[in-house]
C-alpha cells in the first residue's frame, strides 16, 4: 500500500513540477531568446545589404605613375643584386625581400598621393558628397550600444557621440545622426552629447564615434586597411616589381570603400614597454592592439579607468595621447609544418633570412589546457639517447620533467641530445630560447642542422636583449605550435631554455604594471604561470587521436639551491627533475646527474620491459657506491667484499659517462647496462670502458644483431632471454 502512496504522490509531483516549470522556464529564457533571435535577423539583414560605393576610380587612375616607379625601383633591385654576386643565395634573397619591401612602401605612398589628387577633381568631390546621405544610412543601421558603453553609462550620464567628416555635411545628415542616437540612447536612460567635426585628412566620406566604438566610412581607413593588407602580403622568391604592379593594379580595382567598425582607445603613458590606455571599452584579457605607429601590444591588465598593455616592438614613437585600436584578436602566432626547419622569434616571425614563412593557420599563444578526461596515462617512451637518463630518471610521451641544475653544467646540452635523438622517430620538436646569448643560438641551430635535426625542429630565439614582453610570451608561443601537432595526432618535444629567466621577465612586467611583489619580489601569479604553460604538455586520449607533447623545462639554480622559490614551483609542477650537480661535473662526469636527487614520477611505464628489469637495481648499486667512495676518502682499509662494490660501482658510472651528440640507441643501453652490471666489465680498469663500450656496440650490432632487436622488442626481459644475452656477452668477452 504504501508504495502506492509513494509512486501517486510521485507523480502529482512531477505533474506540478511540470506546471509551474514550464511557465517558470519559459519566463526566464522567452526574453532572451527573442532578443537573440532578433540580433541573429539584424546580422543577417546586415550582411545582406549592398554597401554603398563612395566613389568607382579605375584601378588606371590610382596606379598612375606607379610604373615610373616600379621601372625605377627594379632597376635598383638588378643593379645591387648583381653587384653582391659574391654572396650566397641567402644573402641574395633577404637584399631582393628588403627591396621588394621597399618598393611596395614606395608604390603605396604614390597610390596614396593619387587617390588625394582624385579628390580634388570636381567631378569626384560631388560624387562622394552625394554618397554621404548612403553612408550614414547605413551606418545607423548598424549602431548599437556595446557592453562596455553600458558599463559606462552607469557611472555616467552622457555618452558622446562624435561625428566626423572631410567636408561639411548638410544639416539633415547632421539632424538624423542626433536623433538615432539619442533615440538608441533613451532605451538605456542615457544621454548623447553630439559633436560634429570636420577633418580634411579623412580625404572623403565620414566617420561616427559612440563611446569608442567607431564605424568607418572614410576614404583614408580604406587606404589605411588596404596598406595593412598590402603587407601581410608575401613576398616571394621570384616577386619582381613587375608583379608588384600587377597586384596593386588588381587590388586597386577592388578599392571600394566600405564600413569599417573598430574600437578606440588613447594612450595615457608609456614607460619601460609597458603602455597604460583608457578607452577601449570592451577590451579583453590577452587582446591585441595597435598603435598609430603601427606597433602592436597585448593587453595584460584591466582596471576600471585604465588599461594595461605590454608592446611587442620599439615604443619610443609610442606617444601620449595619441590613438590606439583593437585589433579584434587574442594574440596568436603562426603554427603548421611550414615551421619546421626555421628560426622565429617570439611573435612566430621568422629571422633566420630565410624568408616568408607560407603559414595558413594560427593559434592564440593562451589555450586551455587538456582536462583529465582528454588525457591518457604516459605510456610510450621518449627516449633520450643518453643512458644516465634513459635507464635511471625515464621520460614518457606527454610527461614534463625539469632539467634543473646550475649554469654551466649541462642542462642545454641534455636538451639538444634529446633533440637530436628523435631523429626517424617522428616527433617533431620546438627549442625555445629564453634570454640566451644569440651566439649559442645560432651554434645550437647549426648543430642541429649538422646532425639532421633541423628538419623537423622550430627555434624560438627571444634573445636577452629583446623586451621583456617578448622573452615572457615565448614559451606560450611554442607551446601552442606545439599544441598544433599534438591535436593532429602527432608527438612533440618541447624544451624551454630556461624558465627562470622566463620569471625573471615576468617579474619585471608585473612590477612594471605596479602588481605586488611576494615572495622574492616575484608576483604572486607567478606559479599560476608556470603551471599553466606546462599544464599544457599532454598525451591525449585515443579519441583526441593520441597526440602528445612532452615538456622539457630548464631551471637554472644557484649554488645547487632547489629550495628557492623559483625552483621549488617548477619541481612542484613536473613530473620529475633531473638534477645535474656542479661537483659532478667538475670531475668529469658528465652529463652530470645526480641519482640521488634526480626522479621520474611516471616514466617507469615508459621503459622498455627489458631496460625496466635490467636497471632496475641501478640506481641504488650507484647510491651506495657515491656514498663508499666519499667514506672511503678518509679510510685505508678496506675488506675484499667493499673494494669489489667499489671497483663495479666505478665501472658503472665510467659507463654512464657520454660525450655531447652521440646518442645511443635504448637496446644498446640494455645491452651496455647488464654486461657492466653483471661483470662482464670487471677485467678493465675504468680508462678502458670507452673502449670496452665502442667494441661492444659493434659486435652487438654487426653479430648479434637479431638477438639486440629482440632485446628491444620483447614483452618481458624473462630467463631464456637473460640466458642468450649472457651467452652473447660471454663470447664477446672471450674474444676481446
Ligand atoms: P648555462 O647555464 O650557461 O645555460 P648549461 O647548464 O646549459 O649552461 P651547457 O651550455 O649545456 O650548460 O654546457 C656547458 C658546457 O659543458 C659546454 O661547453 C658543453 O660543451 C659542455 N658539456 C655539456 N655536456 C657535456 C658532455 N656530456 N660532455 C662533455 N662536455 C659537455
Ligand atoms: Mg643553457
Amino acid at each position: 500500500m504504501e508504495i502506492q502512496y509513494v509512486i501517486i504522490n510521485f507523480l502529482i509531483l512531477l505533474i506540478l513540477l511540470f506546471i509551474v516549470g514550464r511557465k517558470t522556464v519559459k519566463r526566464l529564457f522567452g526574453g532572451r531568446y527573442e532578443r537573440i533571435n532578433s540580433e541573429l535577423d539584424r546580422a543577417e539583414e546586415i550582411e545582406k545589404m549592398d554597401m554603398p560605393t563612395l566613389v568607382d576610380p579605375s584601378a588606371e587612375v590610382i596606379c598612375a605613375d606607379c610604373g615610373d616607379e616600379a621601372e625605377k625601383a627594379q632597376s635598383l633591385v638588378t643593379e645591387k643584386i648583381a653587384s653582391i654576386e659574391a654572396f650566397g643565395e641567402r644573402e641574395k634573397s633577404e637584399i631582393h625581400r628588403n627591396m621588394i619591401q621597399d618598393a611596395r612602401k614606395e608604390l603605396f605612398s604614390v597610390m596614396k598621393e593619387n587617390v588625394v589628387s582624385l579628390f580634388s577633381y570636381e567631378k569626384y568631390l560631388n560624387e562622394i558628397k552625394e554618397l554621404d546621405r548612403q553612408v550614414v544610412d547605413e551606418i545607423l543601421k548598424r549602431i548599437s550600444l556595446t557592453p562596455g558603453d553600458m558599463a559606462y553609462l552607469k557611472h555616467q550620464e552622457v555618452l558622446y557621440v562624435t561625428l566626423t567628416s572631410a567636408y561639411p555635411l548638410p544639416k539633415d545628415i547632421v539632424d538624423d545622426v542626433d536623433k538615432a542616437t539619442t533615440q538608441m540612447l533613451d532605451t538605456v536612460g542615457g544621454k548623447t552629447s553630439l559633436w560634429v567635426l570636420e577633418d580634411p585628412a579623412l580625404i572623403g566620406g565620414l566617420k561616427l564615434r559612440i563611446g569608442d566604438t567607431v564605424y568607418d566610412g572614410t576614404v583614408s581607413e580604406e587606404l589605411y586597411q588596404f596598406g595593412k593588407n598590402l603587407n601581410c602580403e608575401p613576398i616571394l622568391h621570384d616577386d619582381t616589381v613587375g608583379h608588384l604592379i600587377q597586384e596593386f593594379t588588381e587590388k586597386a580595382e577592388t578599392f571600394k570603400p566600405h564600413i569599417h567598425q573598430y574600437q578606440l582607445g588613447r594612450v595615457m603613458t608609456v614607460s619601460d614597454g609597458i603602455c597604460w590606455m583608457d578607452g577601449l571599452a570592451d577590451i579583453m584579457y590577452g587582446e591585441v592592439v595597435e598603435f598609430e605607429c603601427g606597433e602592436r601590444g597585448m593587453v595584460l591588465d584591466i582596471q576600471q579607468n585604465r588599461i594595461g598593455c605590454v608592446i611587442f616592438g620599439e615604443y619610443e614613437h609610442i606617444e601620449s595621447g595619441s590613438k590606439v585600436r583593437r585589433v579584434g584578436r587574442i594574440a596568436s602566432v603562426p603554427v603548421g609544418e611550414c615551421l619546421l626547419g626555421r628560426v622565429v622569434d617570439a611573435m612566430g616571425n621568422p629571422i633566420d633570412a630565410m624568408g616568408y614563412l607560407p603559414y595558413k593557420e594560427t593559434r592564440p599563444v593562451e589555450f586551455k589546457a587538456p582536462g583529465i578526461l582528454d588525457r591518457a596515462p604516459v605510456n610510450s617512451p621518449l627516449h633520450t639517447g643518453i643512458k644516465a637518463i634513459d635507464a635511471l630518471v625515464p621520460i614518457g610521451k606527454g610527461q614534463r620533467e625539469l632539467i634543473i641544475g646550475d649554469r654551466q653544467t649541462g642542462k642545454t646540452a641534455i636538451a639538444i641530445d634529446t633533440i637530436i635523438n628523435q631523429k626517424g622517430k617522428d616527433t617533431i620538436c620546438i627549442y625555445v630560447a629564453i634570454g640566451q646569448k644569440d651566439t649559442l643560438v645560432a651554434e645550437i641551430k647549426e648543430k642541429l642542422e649538422a646532425n639532421g635535426a633541423m628538419e623537423y625542429t622550430t627555434i624560438i630565439a627571444v634573445p636577452a636583449s629583446s623586451s621583456a614582453a617578448l622573452q615572457y610570451i615565448a614559451p606560450f608561443s611554442g607551446s601552442a605550435m606545439a599544441e598544433y601537432f599534438m591535436y593532429k595526432g602527432k608527438d612533440v618535444l618541447i624544451v624551454y631554455d630556461d624558465l627562470s629567466k622566463h620569471a625573471v621577465a615576468y617579474r619585471e612586467l608585473s612590477l612594471l604594471l605596479h602588481r605586488p611583489s611576494g615572495r622574492e619580489a616575484y608576483p604572486g601569479d607567478i606559479f599560476y604561470l608556470h603551471s599553466r604553460l606546462l599544464e599544457r604538455a599532454a598525451h591525449l586520449s585515443d579519441e583526441l587521436g593520441g597526440g602528445s607533447i612532452t615538456a622539457l623545462p630548464i631551471i637554472e639554480t644557484l649554488a645547487g639551491d632547489i629550495s628557492a622559490y623559483i625552483p621549488t614551483n617548477v619541481i612542484s609542477i613536473t613530473d620529475g627533475q633531473i638534477f645535474l650537480d656542479a661537483e659532478l661535473f667538475n670531475e668529469g662526469q658528465r652529463p652530470a646527474v645526480n641519482v640521488g636527487l634526480s626522479v621520474s614520477r611516471v616514466g617507469g611505464a615508459a621503459q622498455s620491459p627489458s631496460m625496466k628489469k635490467v636497471s632496475s637495481s641501478l640506481r641504488t648499486r650507484l647510491a651506495q657506491y657515491r656514498e663508499l667512495a666519499e667514506f672511503m676518502q678518509f679510510g685505508s682499509d678496506i675488506d675484499d667484499e667493499t673494494k669489489k662494490t667499489l671497483a663495479s660501482g666505478r665501472l658503472l658510472t665510467e659507463a654512464l659517462r657520454q660525450p655531447r651528440y652521440a646518442p645511443v640507441e635504448d637496446d644498446m643501453q640494455t645491452i651496455l647496462i647488464f654486461a657492466v652490471s653483471e661483470g662482464y666489465a670487471d677485467g678493465i680498469s675504468p680508462d678502458e670502458m670507452e673502449r670496452f663500450e665502442k667494441d661492444l656496440y659493434r659486435y652487438f650490432r654487426e653479430e648479434k644483431a637479431e638477438l639486440a632487436l629482440e632485446i628491444k622488442q620483447a614483452n618481458k626481459f624473462d630467463e631464456e632471454l637473460k640466458n642468450s644475452l649472457k651467452e652473447a656477452l660471454g663470447e664477446f668477452v672471450t674474444r676481446s
